[in-house]
């Protein structure tokens, strides 16, 4: 099966018991067994339920992985990964890391006498470089968030089994319709359903996707044990979600880059983000790593942080709110957004400044998202 038949048909067959096409949203707690020990595979929806379980094959297959767990965030995702860890293991991670998951680990997993590094992976060296006798696991997000940096995960891939570590891809930006680390050395795959898996704004979600039995079953430990769990009306708004997946890429991407021209030109622009331009520094490198070059678009304005604040607040269609992956489009401030959690210093050595500006370019139509940005800086 190829991705788009996968996407629409991977963990959903017709449902056994009355033959529905669409799975059904189980909404029930527990389940009623023939004796102690003899169930039809269900017990507590802790545990497992259908409409989870269609979600979880739905995004190994998609992944091209053999497992897949169904989380309540993206944070509950990756935090479950991190459970793999002890007291005392060291963390390398990509400096322009989601804002959550830098607030995880240095505001809670610090506590738990953890220990994280933050470093500009798209230089693999300073991966090689920053190992610790104690590094146990890398997270790198790529394209990265806010300024869509891209990681070469083979090669780093390679460097993670050189020595034996766990490799963790937060593929989120990318989606599996674009990326697939697995399939270039991952151990890990972690995702916020959130953005463009279920793609409508309506929902939180997560998930893992894995191919090593082992880390399945460890994995699978935690989510039964600590219980981050995702209800199945949400699972079977992600499966909804997912079943366009390749059609909504599709259309992001090429309106994101038709938006990354148009700025890129324009006289009030000092940068922009997009790594489908040819100047971006993993240019090329994104182009064989990735199918198309994402929805996400990130730009700094000339005018400092006067000119971003107005800028956000005049546009219609790109309406000013967190979060990302939706049909809609939508608009933020990393600084005081997205990514207020990060103290300053640290944001700005990692190249990302005040005035920076992230859109998640939407499917409406092209002229009319280009017109409402022409606005935006018409009152600048
Ligand atoms: C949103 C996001 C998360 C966190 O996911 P939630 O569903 O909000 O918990 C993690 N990583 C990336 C890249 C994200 O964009």
């Amino acid at each position: 099966m190829r991705f788009e038949t996968k996407a629409i048909h991977a963990g959903q067959p017709p449902d056994p018991s009355t033959g529905a096409k669409i799975t059904p949203i189980y909404q029930t707690s527990t389940y009623v067994v023939e004796a102690p020990g003899k169930d039809k595979g269900y017990v507590y929806s802790r545990t497992s339920n259908p409409t989870r379980t269609a979600l979880e094959k739905n995004l190994a297959a998609m992944e091209n992985g053999r497992y897949g767990l169904g989380f309540g965030s993206g944070m509950a995702a990756i935090n479950a990964v991190m459970n793999l860890l002890s007291s005392g293991d060291h963390v390398l991670c990509n400096d322009d890391v989601y804002g959550g998951t830098h607030r995880l680990f240095t505001q809670l997993y610090e506590n738990y006498g953890l220990r994280f590094d933050f470093v500009d992976a798209t230089d693999t060296e300073n991966i090689e470089k920053n190992l610790k006798e104690n590094t146990r696991l890398i997270l790198i997000e790529t394209p990265s968030n806010p300024l869509l940096k891209i990681i070469d995960i083979q090669k780093v891939a390679r460097i993670v089994h050189k020595h034996n570590l766990l490799l963790v891809v937060d593929n989120t930006f990318a989606t599996p319709y674009l990326q697939q680390p697995l399939n270039l050395g991952a151990d890990i795959i972690v995702h916020s359903t959130t953005k463009y898996l279920s793609g409508h704004s309506d929902i939180i979600g997560g998930g893992i996707v894995v191919s090593d039995q082992r880390l399945y079953d460890r994995l699978s430990f935690f989510h039964n044990a600590v219980g981050a769990v995702p209800g199945p009306m949400d699972c079977w708004l992600v499966l909804r979600g997912t079943k366009t997946l390749a059609l909504r890429m599709e259309r992001h991407c090429e309106n994101a880059t038709k938006i990354a021209q148009y700025l890129k030109n324009h006289p009030k622009v000092a940068k922009v983000y997009y790594p489908g331009l040819p100047f971006h520094p993993q240019h090329e490198l994104a182009m064989k790593q990735m199918k198309g070059f994402g929805g996400m678009v990130s730009v700094e304005l000339r005018g400092g942080m006067k000119s971003a604040e107005r800028f956000i607040r005049s546009t219609r269609f790109f309406a000013l709110a967190e979060s990302l992956g939706g049909v809609e489009s939508l608009i933020c401030h990393p600084a005081t957004m997205t990514h207020s959690s990060i103290p300053r210093e640290e944001r700005l050595k990692a190249g990302f400044k005040d005035e920076l500006i992230r859109l998640s370019v939407g499917v409406e139509n092209i002229e009319d998202l280009i017109e409402d940005l022409e606005n935006g800086f018409r009152r600048i």
